[in-house]
């Protein structure tokens, strides 16, 4: 990455951030105070590592999965509704529990890709239905499988229609206003029942399997449980909750566990199934004072590495191995574990039946002799691996931003979550191998749009590579094939070399579009910026390409189900063409403002939204005066705009403004010369892709004509570089 391109992020985060340290510190005590604590979750957080684990040692006799995205906004919405019903099923206060097991798989996060892939997610939210033990021993899930015990549950999108389909799916009748009176009743009122007693706050009384549970949820930072059975009580059971989240008394609650806890039942199981390149493995007994004093500098470090919240995910599993019980006993010996707390580090499978000696020759597993602070083991994986982690490390780092909507130059760093949007996008496809026959056309299209008039130089430039090479990485006939699963993982591998915005794009680094809480704004956001920057320099005879590549993107590769089908309505209901970019871009600011209003609504009601940015008709009085023509503004439908104004501002927000800041190393002309902002702006393709873009137009499809097919066929014998070269203006 450039230096000089984080030199510049830097002073734009310093600049945005420090209007006036009054404004920061609001903003800091914003976020400690408040109080607002989520409510509790209740349904399981599933991934690669624990899926198998968790369905195949769950009691229950069938189970949920929700297939989500953490990016995807309507799946925000939906999650309130979704742990309505799982407060039936899941946690110690469960309704019914030991019936239905609620889980989610966030198909977001890269190590669960192959998984999402094995049952066919097309959109989110998705949720399945099945026996639990089928959900490990399906080979996966396809839209039009003959016979499968899994179904998709078609109808359940509020919690209310979830309960309905569950109750007809198995002649229940549950309801969301059942309360738990029985297990109130064990917990509470009976303090002197053996059961109860002796359940310490996080030991296993039923070993295994459920001892596999037990680490998975603590795995998930989810809810801690004690489960207590009695072999004479006619196996009833005692659920009690003692997690973080559980309150408590005195609030201060217990800090979270990251690390996985581990046993000889579960050892060789997690750490060969988990997708992480190492693995530590912490040796400890629970007498020892010293590995107590251990934890929180243990924990420190896994917070980084595992769960569902992990700053960087996928890379090192951080284990614990309790060798004080009884049945840890030999996996400790064999680790000739001589003292507590005492580390190994491999990779993951190395430890699977695999043993340590002092002595060793030669071992694939290593002790760490320099782990005794949090400071002092990352400096170790550090040195390890090469890399540079800090225990500062965020997931988002840039939380401190102000959030005011008023000020129009923070649009000027939104040209760098418009490239990572893009790139987002383009990532999702190919994940989700979206590239079919009948998607391929309104993809060119949508490449044909930003080739020409993306705001950023770097995703026009590639944008048309991609464009340029699409016939041969994406022959029409390929898709068409019998064998279509093979085709399109040859799609996805051969695209996959082409980064739709090149190598430098930012990924995770969320700028203008950087939610005060995880998860609420990112992609999204960054996909409208990206919409209203296009409708701003397209020409009017584009006008009606642009809105159809767009409605027919959207509808095909935004896989957020409940957006894309708004969406496409608000598209289904334009009767005549545009003929005008003005009318476009008024069209899509009003579309866009529709989609405010109805989610200002449903925000406030679940309580899902940013509180930081919250739902405006936009833009704001502050933002554009002009724009309003009355003093009355309840709702956009009562607001007397001045569209000829609003036009204006839109293509100076999304038009100049928006590039107004930006600057790369990569902008650099092959000849040394810099990018103009003129570059940047212009909203013809006159100038910013004077004969590349219209070649890349004519190469991507030979529906382009004769003309373009013989070019195409001339340029083919020419070496690559060569067709790069042609399109290096671009
Ligand atoms: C096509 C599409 C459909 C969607 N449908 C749904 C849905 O059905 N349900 C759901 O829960 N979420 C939906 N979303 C997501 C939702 O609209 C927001 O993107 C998301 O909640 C993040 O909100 P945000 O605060 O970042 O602002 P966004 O709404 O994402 O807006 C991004 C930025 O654009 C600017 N802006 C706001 N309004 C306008 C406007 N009218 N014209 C021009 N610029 C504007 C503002 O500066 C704002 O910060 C959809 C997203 C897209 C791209």
């Amino acid at each position: 990455m450039s230096l000089l391109y984080w030199i510049l992020i830097l002073n734009l985060s310093i600049l945005q951030a420090s209007p006036s340290p009054v404004a920061s510190r609001t903003l800091l005590s914003d976020n400690d105070g408040g109080g607002s604590s989520d409510p509790k979750v209740y349904a399981v957080e599933l991934n690669a590592t624990n899926f198998d684990g968790v369905l195949n040692n769950t009691s229950a006799t069938y189970a949920i999965v929700e297939f989500y995205a953490h990016w995807c906004p309507a799946c925000r919405n939906y999650k309130p509704h979704y742990e309505k019903v799982a407060r039936l099923f899941n946690g110690p206060e469960a309704v019914n529990p030991g019936i239905i097991l609620m889980t989610r798989i966030d198909c977001a996060l890269k190590i669960n890709t192959k998984l999402c892939d094995k049952f066919s997610v097309s959109h989110y939210p998705m949720l399945f239905w099945g026996p639990t033990k089928e959900f490990v021993s399906t080979t996966g899930w396809e839209p039009n499988q003959a016979k499968s015990e899994i179904c998709i549950i078609d109808n359940g999108r509020t919690a209310e229609r979830l309960v309905n389909w569950i109750n007809n799916q198995i002649g229940s009748s549950y309801s969301l206003d059942d309360e738990n009176i029985e297990n109130k009743q064990l917990i509470q009122a009976k303090p002197s029942d053996p059961e109860q007693i002796a359940v310490p706050d996080y030991v296993l009384v039923k070993p295994s399997p459920t001892s596999v549970d037990m680490s998975i949820i603590l795995e998930n930072k989810m809810i801690k449980w004690a489960r207590a059975t009695s072999s004479q009580a006619g196996s009833r059971t005692v659920l009690r909750e003692i997690g973080s989240d559980s309150g408590g008394g005195g609030g201060g609650g217990e800090p979270k566990d990251f690390a996985v806890e581990l046993n000889t039942t579960n050892f060789d199981g997690v750490l060969k199934d988990t997708p992480a390149t190492y693995a530590i493995v912490e040796f400890f007994a629970n007498w020892c004072p010293a590995c107590r004093n251990y934890k929180p500098h243990y924990e420190k470090v896994a917070r980084l590495f595992n769960g569902p919240d992990a700053v960087h995910p996928g890379n090192i599993l951080m284990t614990r191995v309790d060798c004080a019980l009884k049945i840890n006993n030999k996996l400790c010996d064999k680790f000739s574990v001589s003292h507590y707390p005492m580390l190994f580090w491999s990779q993951p499978v190395k430890f699977v039946n695999a043993g340590w000696e002092p002595n060793q020759a030669k071992s694939d597993i290593r002790v760490i002799d320099d782990g005794r602070t949090a400071e002092r083991l990352l400096n170790w994986i550090n040195k390890q691996i090469g890399s540079s982690y800090g225990l500062d490390d965020q997931k988002f780092e840039n939380e401190q931003l102000p959030s005011n909507i008023s000020d129009p130059g923070q649009i000027a760093r939104a040209v760098y979550d418009v490239e990572e949007a893009t790139a987002t996008a383009f990532d999702i496809i190919l994940e989700h191998k979206m590239i079919k026959s009948e998607t391929r056309a309104s993809l060119v299209k949508f490449l044909q749009l930003i080739v020409a008039h993306h705001p950023s130089r770097r995703c026009r430039k590639g944008s048309a590579e991609v464009l340029v090479n699409f016939d041969d990485l994406c022959p029409p006939d390929m898709l068409s094939s019998d064998t279509h699963e093979v085709a399109t993982s040859n799609v996805k591998g051969a695209l996959r070399n082409f980064q739709i915005c090149g190598k430098e794009v930012p990924r995770g680094y969320w700028m203008f579009c950087r939610g005060s809480k995880n998860e609420t704004r990112g992609f999204s956001c960054g996909l409208w910026v990206l919409m209203h920057s296009l409708s701003v320099r397209i020409e009017d005879g584009e006008s009606q390409f642009a809105f159809t590549a767009i409605c027919d993107f959207i509808h095909n590769f935004f896989v957020c189900e409940e957006c894309r089908q708004h969406f496409y309505k608000m598209c289904s209901s334009v009767t005549s063409p545009f003929n005008k970019a003005r009318d476009f871009a008024l069209w899509l600011w009003s579309t866009h403002n529709n989609v405010n209003e109805r989610l200002q609504k449903e925000e406030a009601s679940l309580q899902t939204g940013d509180p930081k940015f919250p739902k405006i008709i936009w833009p704001p009085r502050q933002l554009c005066p002009s724009c309003y023509r009355s003093q009355k503004d309840k709702g956009s439908s009562q607001i007397d705009w001045n569209q000829d104004e609003v036009y204006k501002f839109l293509i100076s927000y999304y038009g100049k403004t928006l590039v107004s800041l930006y600057k790369e190393k990569g902008l650099l002309a092959d000849d040394g010369t810099s990018a103009t902002l003129d570059d940047l702006v212009t909203s013809t393709n006159a100038v910013v892709v004077p004969v590349g873009a219209a070649l890349a137009i004519a190469l991507a499809s030979c529906a382009f004509g004769a003309l373009a097919c013989y070019w195409r066929s001339q340029q083919k014998n020419r070496k690559y570089y060569h067709q790069l070269h042609s399109l290096k203006n671009i």
